[in-house]
């Protein structure tokens, strides 16, 4: 089957759960060999996005193409050529490792011949070679979560879905699996990766979405998004809360956009010239948070 261009797209899709819509005409496309971010604050519709994807929802209304088959009606060859990595581990906790990763290749019918060399590169992949023989439950969270990835990995997809793929693990353990994610993207993987993690998003994504009540917002590579909405510096002042609440109000009187952390004020704009911004804090790179708290008025992780 020839390779289409696009590993994945959504064209003008809607999901709908009773007056709730969770995904409102969504357009998205992770060209072949890309790794696409997908970013936005709780209730923005990207687990739902994933779910569509793997048609464990089904759409109201649009298109979506994975791997060239149409989704709902040929999800089932489209699941046997992507890789999904869920956000719950749903390891089988009584086996090992080795016979975790046999059942995968079994149901994603791996080729007899060829079995042995697919979990041994899956092992291999997870660093888990020396716990081939480990129950899961025995092991730590981080190497679940290899386990995990490598598990979708089995069957040599040429696309994989990873859902917040470092929820809740610690910053070792996320960067031992941005090493990980990074090496898929090198041998030209194709990658939706949803996330809540800002830095996650502009170490791996070639392009990020940022989405917000079921839509895009925004999208481009991590840089040229920073550059559109927020500039090449911003001024970041902190103090006690009174102060920030003068700073972010003279701010705005002069017609500066602002953000607002726990902690500081960020000011954006450029200040060569016109003035310039309080006296206090400090300049600062712009940056994908900047982007992302302005565009969907919320602060992530
Ligand atoms: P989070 O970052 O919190 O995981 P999300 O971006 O993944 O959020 P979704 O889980 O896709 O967002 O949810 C989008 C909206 O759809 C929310 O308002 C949610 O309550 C609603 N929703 C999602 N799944 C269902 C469902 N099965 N039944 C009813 N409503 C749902």
């Amino acid at each position: 089957m020839p390779v289409p261009d696009s590993a994945l797209s959504l064209r003008g899709v809607v999901k709908r759960y009773g007056a709730i819509t969770a995904v409102a005409g969504l357009d998205l496309e992770v060209p072949a060999g890309t790794c696409v971010g997908l970013l936005g604050p709780n209730g923005a519709g990207k687990s739902t996005t994933m779910r569509l994807l793997t048609a464990q929802a089904i759409a109201d209304e649009g298109a979506i193409e994975v791997l060239g088959y149409e989704l709902p009606g040929e999800s089932k060859q489209a699941r046997a050529e992507m890789g999904v990595v869920p956000q719950l581990d749903n390891l089988d906790t009584t086996l090992t490792v080795e016979q975790n990763l046999i059942v995968f290749s079994h149901l994603y019918r791996v080729p007899r011949p060829e079995r042995r060399e697919a979990i041994e590169r899956a092992l291999e992949i997870a660093n888990l070679r020396d716990r081939r023989h480990t129950r899961v439950d025995e092991l730590s969270g981080g190497m679940r979560r290899r386990l995990l990835i490598a598990r979708g990995l089995v069957h040599r997809p040429r696309l994989v879905l990873l859902d917040e793929p470092t929820v809740g693990l610690d910053p070792q353990v996320r960067q031992e699996l941005w090493a990980l994610i990074d090496r898929l993207r090198s041998e030209g993987i194709s990658i939706l990766m949803s996330t809540h993690y800002i830095e996650e998003a502009e170490r791996l994504a070639d392009t990020v979405t940022i989405m917000s009540h079921g839509k895009v917002v925004a999208e481009g590579p991590p840089a040229a998004l920073v550059a559109e909405h927020a500039g090449g510096e911003v001024h970041e002042v902190y103090g006690p809360p009174a102060r920030l609440a003068e700073i972010e109000a003279e701010a705005q009187a002069a017609g500066r956009r602002t953000r607002r952390t726990g902690t500081s004020v960020t000011i954006i704009g450029d200040f060569s010239g016109n003035g310039g911004p309080a006296a206090d804090g400090v300049q600062r790179a712009a940056n994908l948070e900047d982007v992302f708290v302005l565009l969907t008025g919320e602060e992530i992780a």
